[in-house]
């Protein structure tokens, strides 16, 4: 056998993912494909039972005799019910034989309440151990049937720790030699030793427990004294996340961590890991992988010295909710020696453990945070310690505010890369979050801040897009999802409804799940069904503002309620043809992607053009905007595609109006002015007072929008504009305007006659360059692309470096809400890749 095939493994299964019987046989399987190398199989007990034993524990403290056997009756069933799936003949009966003897010990704490009412921490890890024991029996059992050599070797001959009951420490050198003594010879003749974890042997022979978690800790006091070089911990997460993933539905896996990241995200509340697992393996070169056990081929994270993902300075965030802060504030403290310590020693004293501790440079106060249910203990010794600085005054309060969230942002990087402090405030601040308290290791490691509870989750949220943790390219927990807001909700807004619902992408779940619109907004986490949207759309069009279906708001408290809850990688759509910017700037905030079909945020002065896009870079946020000159047209895209392959555009021509367009299509064919503009309502496809595209100020917006993507620095009023709206038709009731149509008919036809006469037509045409912008009537020659455009066809000719003598022509239909909806879905997918 090759030197590496005897370096022993290490595997240890959790409880999470110890369920049922079928997970026990897939523990098996997993345990089986490592072979035929030494293997050392750790097991916690099944998922649930430590909680049960504490429950069978503490009704055993309060004399519930009766509880107590019900409670252990359940427990004893669940055990041989895996039992009697898992094996057959004698193998099942001295199984479930294992198990009766097991519960039969529990039963004097049912039938002595008395005597039994205390239940000490020794007596209490005493009746935990059987959680693992039972567990590490049947995986046992399980293994050798199917013919593998097994031993189940008792932890208590491996593990020795102190005597700390319930949260018992190791004595390195002690279990190191007894591993090697007990587990050596057994290795050696490839007998697979199954141990429970979670437990181990006080200097004097009781069994006491490693602390909730401890079975992660068992497989690295295995590994370290055993010389392993690698500890799978395999669990029912996909690796160490960015976050928690109950609370950022975005968290991804990190594919990589430091050992001192790792550990200082489990002490600071990541419960994936046992805040203690990581310290056996200090100066030795051991991995530890937590891996997927629902995808064993998975790699899942490894936690090593290697420092790798340097593009992160930030790699995850935890957080320990249920805090207090006690602060201790005086004038007496300044520079007097040893109220710190004192602070701390008295802390200590109540068997208190801090989390967080933070100090003004004035040294005018003290602040730490200590979980909520010791605040009033810890506050007690505080104020007895200093009782006669407070008689004098020098010590003016000890103060307890209940109810905080302490969050960790941990990351190596954070030491080289300056301004960490700063983003992580903006973005609480942006979310209208307030900072309560913030703490920094020495290390750097580590920024800590504390907030109200209420804000917990929002801030978790907002810290991790702030730090584009949703990147990190370890995979995400599940298919990805994408939520979309919608602004404006009419015909765009249903078609783009009804088009989401029959999207299907492989991975990415598409849903909008909320609108909003002047009166207030709808929303719905789970997602609005097309079908809702319809009816939402339908009523609206009635005439029932949105707030009567779901709740009264302005715009920006609609996003400010709906970035508070768990939405990942929101996008805003904004549907509307209303000065947006402020709504759009808020979205940003918020950690909102923007899609624009409305043109107006984009064409208002140069100065809020640049504000949003500054806003974008500041959060880290994209703006997307291909629906607002082309509907479904790549006319945006295409720009981005040539400048960024470095061709250089310098001029745009465009007939980017589908009404206009439609209009000159029909005069040409000799239809009269009035016929055709009629026709043209008929149809839909002019603005709801057709002046507004006459006036030609829908293709000037549309135009500044493409001169700004060149560079052109001026406004929309810089822009030449020719309007088509005949003088005496301006300022007309649009009623009147409608009926006097035919008055304009003669003009027009002697327009169209003249064209024809210099052997061309007539188009609406914009031309936009870096320093100019012209919008106007031209006749174009009839071998011009611009001719040939055919009924609502838009067309964009690209004049660029690379395509010069021959430019570059894009034409399709570039109007109606079904291409302008294709147009936005377009945008909204190359926002869920990344
Ligand atoms: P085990 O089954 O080994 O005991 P745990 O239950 O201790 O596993 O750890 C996995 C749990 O940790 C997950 O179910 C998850 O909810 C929680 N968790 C909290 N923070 C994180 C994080 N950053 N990464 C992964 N899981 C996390
Ligand atoms: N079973 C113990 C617990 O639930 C130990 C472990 O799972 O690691 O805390
Ligand atoms: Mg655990």
């Amino acid at each position: 056998m090759p030197r590496s095939a005897r370096v022993p493994q290490v595997h240890k299964f959790g409880g999470a993912s110890l369920a049922n019987a079928e997970a026990m046989a897939h523990a098996v399987t997993i345990v089986l494909a490592h072979r035929p190398g030494p293997i050392v199989v750790v097991v916690s007990a099944l998922a649930g039972v430590t909680d049960a034993l504490l429950d069978i524990a503490a009704k055993a403290a309060r004399g519930d005799g009766r509880g107590l056997r019900s409670a252990a009756a359940a427990l004893r069933r669940r055990h041989i019910e895996i039992a009697r799936a898992l094996f057959t003949g004698a193998r099942r009966k001295e199984l479930i034989a294992c198990v009766d003897e097991a519960f039969e010990e529990l039963k004097p704490l049912g039938g002595a309440p008395a005597m039994l009412r205390e239940m000490t921490p020794r007596t209490t890890d005493y009746l935990l151990a059987r959680g693992e024991r039972l567990s590490a029996r049947l995986f046992a059992a399980a293994l050798e049937q199917t013919g593998c050599p097994v031993e189940y070797v008792p932890a208590v001959n491996l593990i020795k720790t102190d005597d700390t009951f319930g949260h018992a420490s190791a004595d390195l050198a002690r279990t190191e030699r007894a591993v090697r003594k007990t587990l050596g010879r057994l290795l050696a003749r490839g007998v697979v030793a199954v141990v429970p974890g979670f437990v181990g042997a006080t200097p004097d022979g009781q069994i006491a427990t490693l602390g909730r978690g401890g079975s992660d800790l068992t497989a690295t006091l295995l590994a370290r004294a055993l010389r392993a070089r690698e500890v799978s911990l395999w669990k029912d997460v996909p690796g160490v996340l960015t976050a928690d993933p109950k609370v950022v539905p975005d968290a991804r896996v990190v594919p990589q961590l430091h050992v001192r990241e790792a550990a200082e995200l489990a002490y600071y509340g990541a419960k994936v890991l046992h805040p203690r697992a990581l310290i056996p393996l200090v100066k030795r070169n051991i991995a530890v992988r937590i891996r997927p056990f629902a995808n064993p081929a998975s790699q899942g994270t490894e936690i090593s010295q290697r420092r790798t993902l340097q593009a992160y300075p930030v790699k995850a965030i935890s957080a320990i909710p249920g805090q207090a802060l006690l602060t201790v504030t005086g004038n007496g403290m300044l520079g007097v020696p040893g109220v710190a310590a004192r602070t701390f020693a008295a802390v200590q004293q109540a068997g208190i453990s801090v989390s967080l501790i933070s100090q003004a440079s004035s040294e005018h106060s003290i602040c730490f945070s200590v979980p909520a249910a010791s605040a009033a203990r810890a506050r007690a010794s505080l104020r007895e310690t200093f009782r006669s600085e407070i008689e004098r005054r020098e010590i003016d309060s000890v103060e307890v505010r209940a109810g905080v969230v302490a969050i960790a942002i941990v990351g190596l990087g954070m030491a080289e890369t300056p301004g960490i402090a700063a983003r992580a405030f903006s973005a609480l601040a942006d979310a209208g979050i307030n900072v309560v308290a913030i703490a920094q290791g020495s290390s750097e490691l580590n920024l800590s801040i504390v907030v109200d509870g209420r804000n917990g989750a929002a801030a978790q949220r907002a810290v991790h897009a702030a730090f584009q943790l949703n990147k990190i390219d370890g995979g995400a927990v599940g298919p990805r999802r994408t939520d979309i807001v919608l602004l404006g909700l009419g015909h765009i807004g249903r078609a783009l409804g009804a088009m989401i619902a029959q999207t299907r992408l492989d991975g990415v779940a598409l849903r909008v799940v909320g609108v909003i619109d002047r009166s207030g907004f709808v929303f719905d986490a789970g997602g609005l069904s097309a079908r809702r949207l319809a009816i939402l759309a339908a009523a609206k069009k009635r005439g029932a503002p949105l707030a009567k279906a779901g709740q009264h708001g302005t715009a920006s408290q609609a996003i400010a309620f709906m970035a508070g809850h768990a939405l990942s990688n929101p996008v805003l759509v904004d549907v509307t043809a209303e000065d947006t910017a402020e709504v759009i700037v808020a979205a940003f905030a918020a950690g909102m992607h923007v899609v624009l079909a409305n043109k107006r945020p984009l064409t208002g002065p140069k100065r809020v053009y640049d504000a949003i896009a500054a806003a974008a870079a500041a959060h880290g946020r994209q703006l997307r905007f291909e629906a607002t000159v082309g509907a479904g047209l790549p006319i945006i895209d295409t720009y981005h595609k040539l400048a960024e392959s470095g061709d250089r555009v310098s001029r745009i021509e465009a007939c980017p109006s589908g009404t206009l367009g439609h209009l000159f299509g029909e005069l040409g064919r000799g239809r009269r002015f009035s016929e055709a503009l009629r026709g043209a309502i008929a149809k839909g496809y002019p603005e709801p007072d057709p002046r507004d595209d006459l006036s030609g100020m829908d293709v000037a917006r549309k135009a500044l929008i493409l001169g700004r993507l060149l560079g052109f620095r001026g406004e929309l009023d810089d822009i030449e504009v020719e309007s088509l709206v005949p003088k005496q038709a301006r300022g007309i009731p649009l009623k009147a305007f409608l009926e006097r149509l035919d008055e304009w008919d003669d003009a027009w036809l002697e327009r169209v006659e003249a064209a024809r006469a210099r052997g061309g037509v007539l188009r609406y045409r914009a031309v936009a360059t870096r320093r100019r912008i012209r919008v106007g009537l031209v006749v174009v020659d009839a071998s011009s692309p611009l001719a040939s455009l055919n009924g609502t066809d838009n067309q964009f000719i690209f004049t660029t470096m690379r395509y010069k003598k021959n430019p570059l022509v894009i034409t399709g239909p570039g109007a109606g809400p079904a291409v302008t909806a294709g147009g936005i879905l377009n945008d909204v997918l190359k926002l869920t890749s990344g």
